[in-house]
């Protein structure tokens, strides 16, 4: 038992919450599992914790339970509201909800730093906000870590390596600015109800500058473009970039006819530079 609240199987039935595919609900009930999920992040009692998608509160009772200063989570379905609402009142003023969408919603107004994110999101959602905190335009980010469940596969794609098919975008982009590694395999029966694949909590901790000089404008623009196209000659795959790309590929000692997949995070960094100092 890690608090005094009801067993969340009995929450789910009390409030009706039936889980909705569209908003991607698969939910924890193991309080157990949610607990160890929640230490991921190290010790939390000095810091604010964003949540995003908490859904019946499992992981926010979870991240309670180990100590979390304050906890702010932020969910799209108004059916959670009242069992979060319980939590709230069984933790007084250390749980602070808000309703709407994580994709939409400012949340820096209700924390204080030292900040750090966890979520169990729909994995779409997930990587839209992933992207969004590796890429604002100054360093560091408001957050110092971001503890996150993934499908396997997504999280494989963030801590991938040049050379493999599942190195792209998210790997240079998290790599870039972070250092990330996969915490912690969960088989898809840990979730109710149980989705179709197995996932992953991927844990990054955030540097204190990026590895690499780039802008993070121009460096997401070049490696969604060479990836998009992966199988083809950069030369080709990145002609909509910039006017004389093959001597940006130059510049940055890139192959012209090399591929996405054979070109590590520095070379992609001087591409950026050279195509953005055009
Ligand atoms: N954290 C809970 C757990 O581990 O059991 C729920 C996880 S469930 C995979 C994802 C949760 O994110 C759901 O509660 C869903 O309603 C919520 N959600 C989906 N899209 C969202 C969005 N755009 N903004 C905020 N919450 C969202």
């Amino acid at each position: 038992m890690i608090d005094d609240l009801p067993p969340l199987r009995d929450v789910i039935a009390a409030h009706g919450l039936s889980a909705r595919k569209a908003l991607g609900q698969n939910f924890l009930l193991d309080l157990n599992l949610t607990h160890r999920i929640a230490r991921l992040p190290g010790d939390l009692s000095a810091c604010d914790v964003l949540e995003v998608g908490p859904g019946p509160g499992g992981l926010t009772r979870g991240l309670l339970a180990a100590g979390a200063r304050h906890v702010l989570a932020v969910e799209k379905d108004p059916r959670c509201m009242a069992p979060l609402a319980e939590i709230a009142a069984a933790h007084p003023g250390r749980l602070t909800v808000l309703e709407g969408d994580a994709l939409a919603i400012d949340p820096l107004a209700h924390l204080t730093p030292p900040i750090r994110v966890v979520a169990n999101l729909p994995y779409n959602v997930g990587t839209e906000l992933l992207v969004r905190w590796l890429t604002p335009p100054e360093w560091p980010p408001f957050w110092d870590s971001l503890t996150l469940m993934f499908q396997r596969e997504v999280a494989e794609r963030i801590v991938a390596v040049p050379g493999s098919g599942a190195y792209g975008r998210l790997a240079l982009l998290a790599q870039w600015r972070t250092t990330a590694h996969i915490a912690m395999r969960l088989p898809a029966r840990a979730f109710t109800p149980a989705p179709k694949v197995d996932s992953a909590v991927v844990h990054l901790t955030a540097l204190p500058a990026p590895r690499f000089p780039a802008d993070a404008k121009v460096l997401s623009r070049v490696v969604a473009a060479a990836f998009n196209q992966r199988r083809k000659m950069l030369r080709s795959a990145l002609r909509g970039v910039a006017p004389d790309i093959e001597g940006h590929l130059r510049a940055a000692d890139i192959p012209p006819t090399a591929r996405a997949e054979e070109i590590d995070l520095e070379r992609f960094c001087a591409l950026a530079r050279s195509v953005a100092a055009a």
